[in-house]
């Protein structure tokens, strides 16, 4: 068994303005890094600019970065941090910006690095530290090594190694009740793929399968109740939060599995939101398992006390629809993608990419 998280996790409410921890002593500079606007929508920025304004940092805020976020604008946050002396890099958003934070976290301390190094996790120098300010409740980026860049091919790329786990995760679930209702869901299913993808892994173990338990509990009530057409409030707020967590938590132990290897093109090419794209293969995913995989099925539907039926059931409802429609060319594209993709090696069953372009044509 093998467990390491570094990052000091706080979840509560005020839990970034009344934050005491010593990496925010005097003397810092820090550069912030967020979205377009919801990062100052939620009240998350004013929040962390207050806390920065009383442990007499100086701040730079950085806020252009896009959804799935890309290397451009990672390179230029790193000059930008640079150029400013950043010795901290504060994110603050859903899984875009947090990633990107930490991209920005390499490039700012291995300046004029090529794109193929950046990759390929050659780095010289060590990223300066993170701290992750989460408003989204779905990826889990906060406690994770994981940075998802798009590259200068418009292909979603991870790297992922130890020094980019952040240091300090803040996590204060009111700041997500600006998200949209569809954002809501699409985070949520987002939270609920790492949590199955992760179980249903042959990486897993004992730490990891009881994050994902606990993940995937959290998110079938809440989607119950969404399903009764009941809306988020507070307690449903904090409990889809400490579901991302766990759902991050999982993962950083096993990486993801094959629904999100397939979501990519979806998010690059037709615009579908991350946890969207992920939860659109889910149901296939957790048939899949009840075939080659069988004894974790039952352990992990028996823990729930829910049938697989039951739960995509609740997904198909819950989550926001796919609605694309792809060529046979576009269709026969995606197989090379696929190859040599470590993730589909910790699959139950023999994962091919001919595998999943049959799957592909069946759902397509
Ligand atoms: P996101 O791309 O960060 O944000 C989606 C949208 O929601 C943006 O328009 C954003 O606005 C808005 N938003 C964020 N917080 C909001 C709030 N509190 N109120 C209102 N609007 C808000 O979404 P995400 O699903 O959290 O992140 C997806 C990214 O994370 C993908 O690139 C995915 O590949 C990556 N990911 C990373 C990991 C990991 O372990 N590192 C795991 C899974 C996924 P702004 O643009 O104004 O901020
Ligand atoms: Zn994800």
């Amino acid at each position: 068994m093998n467990f390491y998280m570094p990052t000091r996790i706080i979840i509560e409410n005020g839990c970034v303005q009344g934050c005491k921890d010593s990496i925010f002593e005097g003397g810092k500079k820090v550069l912030i890094v967020t979205g377009k606007s919801s990062a100052k929508k939620c009240g998350a920025l004013d929040d962390a600019c207050i806390l920065l304004q009383n442990a007499c940092c100086e701040y730079l805020i950085y806020d252009k970065i896009e959804q799935n976020p890309s290397i451009e604008s990672c390179i230029e946050g790193g000059r930008l941090a640079k150029s400013f002396g950043a010795d901290l890099i504060i994110g603050i958003g859903g899984g875009s910006p947090l990633d990107a934070a930490k991209a920005i976290a390499v490039l700012a301390a291995n300046d004029g690095i090529s794109e193929a190094d950046f990759y390929s996790l050659c780095w010289k120098s060590a990223p300066l530290p993170v701290v992750a300010i989460g408003t989204t409740a779905g990826t889990g980026s906060e406690v994770t090594q994981v940075a998802v860049i798009t590259n200068s091919k418009g292909l979603k790329k991870s790297i992922r190694d130890d020094s980019i786990y952040p240091v300090l995760a803040l996590g204060d679930p009111k700041y997500t009740k600006s998200l949209s209702d569809s954002f809501t869901r699409s985070t949520a299913a987002d939270a609920l793929a790492h949590c199955i993808e992760s179980y249903f892994n042959k990486t897993a173990n004992d730490f990891s399968k009881v994050f994902a338990l606990r993940g995937t509990r959290l998110i079938i009530d809440a989607f119950r109740l969404i399903e009764s057409g009941k809306e988020p409030d507070a307690d449903m707020r904090h409990e889809l939060y400490l579901a991302s967590i766990y759902g991050g938590l999982a993962i950083s132990v096993t990486g993801t599995n094959f629904p999100h290897a397939m979501s990519y093109f979806l998010s690059e090419n037709h615009g579908v939101a991350h946890g969207t794209a992920c939860a659109f293969y889910l149901p296939e995913f957790i048939e899949h398992n009840l075939v080659y995989a069988k004894d974790e099925s039952d352990a992990f539907f028996s823990a729930l006390g829910i049938t697989p039926d039951e739960l995509c059931g609740l997904i198909k409802e819950v989550a926001p629809k796919v609605d694309v429609k792809l060529t046979d060319g576009q269709k026969s594209e995606l197989s090379p993608r696929w190859q040599g993709n470590s993730c589909l090696k910790k699959c139950y069953g023999d994962i091919s990419p001919e595998f999943l372009q049959q799957k592909i044509n069946k759902l397509f």
